[in-house]
């Protein structure tokens, strides 16, 4: 489980770009297992030992990042619109290639988890894993109480049972005609706050992940972000 490429495995140690860690499968400069191999599409997992000119190659270190993403950024690693990605906030300093731990809304804010680690990827977006996600929704309108409990029933859309573990309302600003609510998720479907509000009536104005897993949002500022202690990744996995 969880091979990877032999060139992206060269490449992502460091050692030289995945073009060139291609001309050196190629030209038979590179081992695994100590027998050489000179195939592209070779496959290899952690426990491999993988060597160029017989010097077994660094594994990449994993790293863990939180990022409070902002608006208008989308949480990917490239856009072909140029669109802003949560990753240009990251400094250039940072060797490794990092991924956002599934994804939020162009306009949410909030916890997004950022690592090259994907086993640990996997495990967090798996559905049998159930992760909390804790959810603050601004809404239009005066949320009615009764709703609530339609929310944690769980409401049909397109096909698909959308509910809530636990909701509650945070506050009720009669002037403005709003309404702030907030929402546990264990599920993780696409859009999946604005569909379960817009299926009883109410649009969401913003929204903001406060929670993921054991992850809080803290004092990051949108746009901010920061390492896990080791602590925090013992935790999360
Ligand atoms: N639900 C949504 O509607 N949007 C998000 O970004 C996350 C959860």
């Amino acid at each position: 489980e969880n091979k990877e490429r032999l060139q992206k495995v060269i490449a992502n140690s460091g050692v030289t770009s995945r073009r060139k860690a291609e001309d050196m499968i190629v030209s038979g400069r590179v081992k695994v297992n100590n027998k050489v191999v000179t195939e592209l599409g070779t496959k290899v997992s952690k426990q491999d030992s993988v060597a160029v000119d017989d010097i077994v190659i660094e594994k990449e270190q994993p790293v863990y990042y939180i990022i409070n993403k902002p608006r208008q950024t989308l949480s990917s690693v490239q856009d072909d619109k140029d669109r802003q990605v949560v990753t240009d906030y990251l400094s250039p300093y940072i060797e490794q290639r990092v991924y956002p731990v599934g994804r939020l809304d162009y306009d949410t804010t909030g916890v997004l988890l950022l690592t090259n680690d994907g086993d640990l990827t996997n495990k967090l977006i798996h559905p049998k894993y159930g992760v909390d996600k804790v959810y603050v929704a601004k809404v239009k309108g005066i949320f009615d109480k009764k709703d609530l409990t339609q929310l944690k029933k769980g409401v049909e859309h397109e096909g698909e049972r959308l509910k809530a573990v636990k909701a509650r309302i945070i506050e009720i600003d009669k002037r403005k005609n709003v309404s702030k609510v907030e929402l546990v998720l264990h599920q993780g479907k696409n859009r999946q706050v604005k569909r379960m509000f817009e299926s009883l009536g109410y649009s969401v104005e913003k929204l903001r992940r406060e929670r993921f897993g054991t992850l809080t949002l803290g004092n990051l500022q949108p746009g901010e972000y920061r390492e896990l202690t080791p602590h925090e990744v013992k935790q999360l996995a």
